[in-house]
């Protein structure tokens, strides 16, 4: 499937819920979101239903998350009807980790390729109160669990000014002791990332080269040698010196990747979202629910995807931003 710039659209995010068992203050806030109600979110069946024909259009890769994919009930189920019904090859999650421990196993027998786990500090109590709850060791037990089921690991970071942004080397040290790789990606001013401040990935990688030695970036033959097959993407991968790690960035602020974009989001409650930044997309449940058929649906998804925004404008600030939160919209 094409958009209206020629990028090819192949990657399809579907988040499964707007509930979420953290509160991480640049996502959501402490006293939580407004639930959408229960009979707006999508069956698993409807979403089995969206994916099997974005597959027809040419989705290859599907990421489920949310808030938080693991809090939904049947997501090993999904994850089944994904690989199998659907016959999705290509599926991954992204988690913050901590009930991981319970469904490893079984999200990997049902076809689940890859996890990516989010890993903010390794600091207990900075754990606490960037997320609102004392769950670090069970998101380490969820990666152990991840690793020891055989489904990929990667570790994702988000730094944050003066909350976390002096732990990166030790976070980098700690993914490579484990032999996962680790990507640190700029905080996006959505929702209640607006309150936060980031860190530029130029500095990251300064930061890093101070204390691992000189930065190199690593071709897509040498990841491959070094057995990380997952190469697309917008992250860029490094070397330090002779720290043995593999460290990626995420550049979406200071480095936009928008000409490569590949991605369009699907919400809990149905709405194909175009890009992060912008309100715009179409809402696919209320045609499903009105019995239109697998071409109807085709037509409504292609029509929205030529509509689909040449790039964000974080950096220079739009009227229409989105005004709702990560949490909400699908991370
Ligand atoms: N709950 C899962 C998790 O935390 O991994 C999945 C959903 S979460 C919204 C997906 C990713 O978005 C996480 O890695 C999180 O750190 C990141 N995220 C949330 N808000 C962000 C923001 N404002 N800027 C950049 N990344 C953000
Ligand atoms: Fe929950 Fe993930 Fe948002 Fe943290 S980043 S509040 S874990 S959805």
């Amino acid at each position: 499937m094409k958009d209206g710039y020629g990028r090819t659209i192949d990657y399809l995010r579907i988040s499964l819920t707007d509930k979420c068992n953290l509160r991480c203050s640049y996502c959501m806030p402490k006293e939580g979101i407004q639930h959408v109600a229960h009979s707006d979110i999508l069956t698993l069946e409807e979403i089995g239903r969206i994916a099997s024909v974005m597959k027809d259009l040419g989705i290859k890769k599907v990421r489920l998350t949310g808030g938080e994919p693991l809090v939904r009930k049947g997501v090993t189920e999904l994850v089944r009807i994904l690989h199998t019904d659907c016959c999705l090859d290509n599926i991954s999650m992204t988690s913050n980790g901590c009930m991981i421990s319970e469904y490893a196993e079984a999200l990997k027998d049902a076809g689940l390729g890859s996890i990516n786990i989010s890993l903010d500090t390794l600091n207990r109590d900075t754990f606490i109160r960037l997320t609102g709850s004392d769950e670090l060791d069970k998101v380490k037990e969820g990666i152990s669990s991840a690793i020891n089921a055989g489904i990929a690991v990667r570790l994702n970071c988000v730094p944050v000014r003066d909350i976390n942004d002096n732990e990166i080397t030790e976070i980098a040290g700690y993914a490579d002791r484990i032999g996962v790789p680790v990507r640190f990606i700029e905080l996006m001013p959505v929702g209640c990332g607006r309150a936060h401040k980031g860190v530029s990935t130029d500095e990251l990688k300064a930061k890093l080269e101070a204390e691992l030695g000189s930065a190199y970036r690593l071709s897509n033959d040498e990841l491959l040698k070094r057995g990380f097959d997952d190469i697309q993407g917008p992250a860029e991968y490094y070397g330090f010196g002779s720290f043995p790690g593999i460290v990626g960035f995420i550049s979406p602020i200071s480095h936009r990747f928008c000409e490569s974009c590949n991605r369009i989001r699907l919400t809990a409650s149905g709405f194909l979202k175009l890009c992060l930044q912008y309100p715009d997309g179409v809402d696919l449940k209320t045609p499903l629910r009105c019995g239109a058929s697998d071409s109807e649906i085709k037509s409504i998804i292609e029509e929205a995807v030529l509509k689909k925004p040449a790039a964000h404008s974080f950096t220079t600030g739009s009227l229409n931003t989105d005004t709702r939160r990560m949490v909400e919209i699908g991370g």
